[in-house]
């Protein structure tokens, strides 16, 4: 029997990554093709976040106002007849962190992360359900804030069990529950599609902003629809390329609080959840090149006897 289950016992729980991400060009021609737009592709889904909630397509959403834009930001949401109310000040970071970092009063390199909507009500309600500044203490609703996001309720469930857990990066619990197949121990084949693909979001690329419970959710499809028929509306070229991207096969995988995503262009390396072992997550599109076909798993071309001798020669040298 193969290894699936990731459980408590496979984390590091001493070991706490401080968020990161980078992303690393995989050729000169990729490099030429995608950086002139890989910026504002990798922003749309948060632009679109804001015209969701506009539109009233969902009720609330999340907003950063930093002090180099809240005056654009605060204009705009007055025009479009919205509210914002802040929740909580945090350091800036790249990447994403599953608690805010602590900052001092004044510091530019921070923003107050805030929730917007079209009324006051929704975004009290959403306040108050994040436990802000200990109303309510300690007890964060995930439930009401899923449903106040428009997060279809099975994966809400999915994701407030999980990150009760300790999985605050579920993306194996969410590939292990579709219609994969082991092929090594910890390593998922799995078909997902671009609506149920998170595992670009560190760098942005997501139509969808919740994790669904599997990667074949059918719920999620039809919240990503929705999504991306918004998208669609603001940039249409934009959400083309955003939907390519979604569609490369890429190869997940995760090891000691360090996950790294290998796609056909370029490779993420980000932070992640603190697992003893490597866990991998090989995901394919419907129709698509497979991930097994395109990519080489990082570190499986490297012959381990051959360098531990360069290395004990290498040494020798020194010596
Ligand atoms: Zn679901």
């Amino acid at each position: 029997m193969m290894e699936r289950n990731m459980t408590r016992d496979d984390l590091i729980h001493s070991l706490d990554v401080l968020p990161f991400s980078r992303l690393v060009w995989n050729s000169e021609a990729a490099r030429t093709k995608w950086e002139p737009v890989i910026g504002a592709v990798a922003s749309l889904h948060d632009r679109a976040e804001y015209e969701m909630v506009r539109l009233g397509k969902r009720k609330c959403g999340t907003l950063h106002l930093a002090p180099h834009n809240f005056h654009v930001l605060i204009e705009r949401l007055k025009k479009d007849g919205m509210v914002w109310l802040p929740i909580q000040w945090s350091k800036n970071y790249s990447g994403f962190a599953h608690y805010h970092l602590p900052t001092t009063v004044g510091d530019p390199n921070s923003s107050c992360y805030g929730v917007m909507a079209r009324n006051l009500e929704d975004a009290e309600a959403f306040r108050t359900a994040s436990a802000y500044n200990g109303r309510n203490a300690g007890k964060v609703d995930h439930e009401v804030i899923g449903e106040l996001l428009g997060f279809p309720p099975c994966c809400a469930k999915f994701f407030v069990e999980e990150w009760g857990n300790g999985f605050f990066d579920p993306v194996w619990q969410s590939a292990v529950r579709g219609n994969g197949v082991m092929v090594g121990d910890r390593t998922l084949e799995v078909e997902g599609n671009v609506f149920t693909n998170q595992m670009l979001r560190y760098f942005g690329f997501r139509i969808t902003s919740h994790f669904p419970c599997s990667l074949n959710c059918e719920a999620t499809k039809e919240v990503g629809e929705v999504w991306l028929d918004v998208m669609k509306k603001m940039d249409a070229d934009l959400a083309d390329l955003l939907v390519e991207i979604l569609e490369m096969p890429l190869i997940w995988s995760c090891l000691h609080g360090i996950a790294i995503v290998e796609t056909p262009i370029f490779t993420i390396i980000t932070n992640s959840l603190p697992t003893k072992e490597s866990w991998t997550v090989m995901y394919n599109a419907p129709g698509k090149p497979k991930a097994s076909a395109e990519l080489i798993p990082l570190g499986s071309d490297v012959d381990y006897d051959k360098l531990t001798e360069a290395m004990v020669e290498q040494l020798q040298w020194r010596r």
